[in-house]
């Protein structure tokens, strides 16, 4: 649907289509126009869908005209989410004035934010904090007409299930609720059944779990090769940016370490960090100073950097919940993205047929690509650049060059392979990796179809460098030994 045909006003539709939005996604099209009306609306869709705008972009437009402070309360489940959608809403009230954001969230100083409070006419923030500021009397909520809950899911999951309700139980009894979801579990939507009236329900998903345009993966690997194995795939793909999950914030700090040790440019976020840490990290990583960020589950959430190439299951997600929202941090807004999941031992492997029945899609089996494999790439490249110089014509200069080296009696071969020597780097980020065989799964107990052996991304490797990649293409059987628990 065309955001033309949403009536909204003119100074919005040119703010959208400066931001590149083009069609209003599903979600936004479903939800905008009972929006503007004022109805209660509980909407669902996967994530990367445009959430943001399908409540952002209607509440805008309505407190455009309407001059009170905190006409508009929206809850969030992070400091960083709530930080996004101040952002995203200041861009779509960019052509309007008077459109004040306040955002309020835990870890950071109250003077500053009491004194946005008293402007804005949006005040965007973390259940925590707001409660905080309700009970001090510096967010009233007297002139609410509408609340939002975001990532309702999100908030329920990290138990804000207490606070939300004391929230809504605090608002006058006349005004609009909006909530919005990747999911609505029946605790959802007993929030709808208490706190809205007829409602609206906006399904703009088709039940479908994950998005389609991520290609997942999972590796079945030796436990003690995560680190080896995380750091092949990382060099064989080569994302612009990725997001490596962990499931503790000790992990998160470890693998941040190890990677920037071998020449990675690697952040870790989690929550013990102060909020200044956590805000330099967001920064580096979305200007790509760090273009790998490990996190954790709740440090992460909602987190929306353009152009997140790939994710990572450093560790095998521990809610089946989790493994859908952390994949969706790639592949946004039609974008293409990959998740890879790594899993080593029986019980990881379990987990991973779980999330794949929860999902309702195959996540498909692959083998780790080899150092050999890697090189190969990299040379491929390089012959590649090669050719390609060759072509758009060299210096003549560097041909004199040449032929005085000749001349001393060098033959062309061993110069120009001395040449390649010194411009092609060793690779240091591979240099003590040992490469990882995969363990051989039984299919048979697996409830979707065949897997296809590893393919390196469909290139093509020729000549001499060949037969690097017959040896990552032989499956080798490794007889599966059981290990002790390692949780
Ligand atoms: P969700 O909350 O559903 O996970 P977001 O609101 O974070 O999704 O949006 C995901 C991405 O899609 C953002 O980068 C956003 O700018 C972009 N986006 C939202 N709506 C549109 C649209 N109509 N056209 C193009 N991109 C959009
Ligand atoms: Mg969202």
């Amino acid at each position: 649907m065309n955001f033309n045909e949403l009536n909204l006003r003119n100074e919005i539709l040119r703010a959208v289509s400066e931001m590149g939005y083009e069609e209003a996604t599903d979600i936004q099209g479903g939800s905008i126009p009972s929006i503007l009306e004022g109805k209660d609306v509980t909407g669902r869709s996967s994530t990367g869908t445009g959430k943001t705008a399908a409540f952002g972009i209607p509440i805008v437009q309505r407190t455009a005209d309407n001059t009170d402070r905190a006409s508009v309360l929206i809850l969030s489940p992070t400091r960083e989410l709530a930080v996004q959608i101040s952002d995203e809403i200041r861009k779509y009230a960019k052509y309007l004035s008077g459109i004040s954001v306040a955002t309020i969230y835990g870890g950071q100083p109250m003077q500053g934010q009491i004194q946005a409070l008293r402007t804005a006419r949006i005040v965007v923030g973390t259940p925590g904090r707001v409660m905080d500021h309700l009970r001090r009397k510096t967010l009233k909520l007297d002139n609410l007409q509408t609340i939002v809950l975001d990532e309702a899911d999100e908030m329920l999951n990290m138990g804000f299930i207490d606070d939300i309700r004391t929230i809504l139980e605090s608002a006058p009894e006349e005004h609009q609720t909006v909530l919005f979801s990747a999911t609505l579990s029946p605790e959802i939507m007993r929030i709808t059944n208490d706190f809205q009236t007829d409602t609206v329900l906006v399904k703009a998903d088709k039940g479908q779990r994950t998005v389609a345009n991520i290609d997942q993966s999972y590796y079945n690997i030796p436990k003690d090769s995560k680190n080896d194995a995380l750091k092949l795939l990382l060099e064989y793909h080569k994302p612009k940016r990725a997001l490596i999950f962990c499931n503790t914030k000790k992990m998160v700090d470890d693998l941040a370490e190890i990677l920037c040790e071998d020449g990675f440019k690697a952040a870790g976020l989690h929550g013990d960090l102060k909020q200044n840490q956590r805000n330099i990290v967001m920064r580096d990583f979305k200007s790509g100073r760090a273009n790998i960020l490990v996190a954790t589950d709740v440090a992460a959430r909602g987190i929306d950097v353009d152009d997140v190439e790939a994710v990572f299951n450093y560790d095998i997600p521990q809610e089946n919940e989790y493994y859908i929202h952390r994949i969706g941090r790639t592949g946004r807004a039609g974008k293409t993205g990959a998740s890879y999941t790594l899993v080593a031992n029986r019980k990881q492997l379990y987990r991973l047929h779980e999330i794949e029945r929860h999902i309702g899609a195959p996540i498909t089996e692959k083998e780790i690509p080899s150092v050999k494999t890697i090189v190969a790439q990299g040379n491929d490249e390089f012959a590649a650049s090669i050719r390609r110089a060759i072509s758009h014509g060299v210096d003549d200069n560097w041909k004199l060059l040449i032929a005085e080296l000749m001349t001393e009696g060098y033959e062309a071969e061993d110069i120009a392979a001395a040449l390649c020597e010194k411009l092609q780097k060793k690779n240091k980020k591979l240099a003590a990796v040992k490469d990882v065989e995969s363990i051989k799964t039984f299919k048979d107990d697996r409830k979707f179809g065949k897997k296809k052996p590893y393919k390196s991304g469909g290139r093509e490797f020729r000549g001499k460098w060949d037969h690097d990649r017959k040896d990552s293409r032989d499956f080798k059987k490794k007889p599966y030994k059981a290990k002790k628990k390692e949780y």
